[in-house]
């Protein structure tokens, strides 16, 4: 993409309702404007970010056998009405009447639908367990909008519902997610630590918050030192159809401890001495085991093996794909800006000609720009007439992994300048040696 083509709004001031900095980042660097309280346009280089973080998201769920589809937007009230959560649910549920008066909502979570589309559908035990998925937006009426994206009223959030037959399968289910979540927030080089949660009146030890830290963020956290080691998805690779391997693999994960304020061990806490570590988080996914507290009062019933009708066991399981964005800025900028991790950066290169109106100059940053498209990869390209200096910042602000430099100066040497954005280190090398280190 050229930068003379494209729209791309960056801003030098920080405006002044930004309290945190990924807010004030995301504002900077051109990837969201506020159209509502709590109501955000994602601007093309924004959006592109959204979109390669919901694809992760895609994939790790895919990998764990969940089965992606879309519900709306709009929900019908009556289905809350069944469930008993209409009048429950407060002020956070958008409720709209249409024209013949009917009740509508916008909805803020899925259980009720996707309940109600399983009843239609499964028939028999043969047709557990499954697990359904969507990623769609969600509207909460949030009191306290706040933080840019990360608390937003509407939000973009990844929602998966598992079916199975019995306890055990649930727990497998769950474990699948479980799994499927540390790898996901992993690969955007994140470190979400999964926290025991609340499971309201159901019980069990089935449900957990995965929490990255950040100074700005609600939660308090507290956790063992260990957690403070980098992990990749790969640290993640357990077969999720051995369901043993599975559970030691889940048990071995929940070991170490990590609580937020409403859960904390003090006498746990007490024996860790030195490794005990305190620390705001933010909440960035949340899964859930409640069994039959929706199939029931739903009446969602499938024929057993022994032709007895059986009420299937459900979990919920949220990631929130738009306060990822937030959130990983939280987690990786420095002073002059964002530092995306490469899985989720807008383009990997910012192409800069430092000298637009200097023919030869251009020409060398054209054919770089050229042959790295033609390879496939994804360029972001400063071809504008604008000072070095302007371009530099842009290119820090929006934070693209690698920045490849094309000025008169190096070209009389035959070398190109290649800046890596997060370790600032800057190398001269032929743009052959270019081309062939980025593609
Ligand atoms: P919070 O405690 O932050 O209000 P929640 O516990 O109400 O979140 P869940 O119902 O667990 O949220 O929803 C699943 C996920 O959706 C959350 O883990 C979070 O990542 C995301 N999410 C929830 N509310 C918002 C919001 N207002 N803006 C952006 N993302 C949100
Ligand atoms: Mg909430
Ligand atoms: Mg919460
Ligand atoms: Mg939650």
């Amino acid at each position: 993409m050229r930068l003379s083509r494209y729209f791309l709004p960056v801003t030098k001031e920080t405006p002044a309702d930004a309290e945190v900095i990924s807010h004030k980042l995301m504002l900077r660097a051109g990837l969201v404007r506020q159209t509502s309280a709590g109501i955000y346009a994602w601007l093309p280089l924004g959006f592109r970010v959204l979109r390669k973080i919901e694809q992760i998201v895609r994939e790790e769920q895919d990998r764990a056998g969940a089965i992606e589809m879309l519900m709306p937007t709009i929900q019908s009230a009556e289905l809350w009405r069944e469930s008993g959560r209409y009048d429950a649910y407060g002020p956070e549920m958008l409720r709209i009447a249409d024209r013949s008066d009917r009740d509508l909502l916008y909805g803020p979570t899925n259980e009720e639908v996707i309940t109600s589309l399983f009843k239609d559908g499964a028939k028999s035990y043969r047709d557990l367990p499954r697990n359904l998925y969507h990623i769609q937006w969600k509207f909460r009426d949030e009191r306290r909008p706040r933080f840019g994206v990360m608390r937003g009223r509407e939000f973009l959030m990844k929602d998966a519902y598992s079916f199975d037959l019995d306890e055990a399968g649930g727990r497998i289910s769950y474990n699948k997610m479980f799994v499927a979540y540390l790898r996901t927030f992993a690969r955007m080089g994140l470190r979400a630590m999964p926290m025991q949660a609340d499971t309201g009146p159901i019980g069990g030890d089935l449900s957990h918050e995965f929490i990255v830290l950040a100074p700005s963020g609600e939660s308090e956290v507290f956790f063992h030192e260990s957690w403070e080691q980098p992990r990749t998805a790969e640290d993640y690779a357990v077969d999720v159809e051995d369901s043993a391997a599975l559970q030691a693999f889940v048990d071995s994960m929940t070991a170490d401890y990590a609580a937020t304020d409403e859960k904390r061990d003090e006498a746990r806490e007490a024996e860790m001495g030195d490794a005990l570590r305190e620390s705001r988080g933010v909440e960035v996914g949340h899964i859930f085991f409640f069994g039959e507290k929706y199939s029931k009062a739903m009446g969602l019933k499938v024929s057993g093996p022994d032709g007895d009708m059986v009420t299937p066991l459900m979990g919920s399981y949220g990631i929130g794909v738009s306060r990822l964005v937030g959130a990983i800025i939280e987690a990786s900028h420095d002073d002059d800006g964002i530092v995306w991790p490469e899985s989720v950066a807008p383009y990997k290169i910012g192409l800069i000609n430092m000298r637009a109106d200097d023919e030869t100059c251009t020409a060398a940053a054209d054919d770089l720009y050229a042959r790295l498209e033609a390879a496939g990869v994804e360029v972001l390209y400063d071809d504008r007439d604008e000072r070095g200096g302007a371009k530099f910042a842009t290119m820090d602000v929006i934070g693209l992994p690698w920045q490849l430099i094309v000025g008169p100066r190096g070209l009389e040497k035959g070398v190109v300048e290649l800046k890596n954005r997060a370790t600032g280190e800057r190398v001269e090398l032929a743009p052959e040696l270019a081309i062939g280190k980025l593609s």
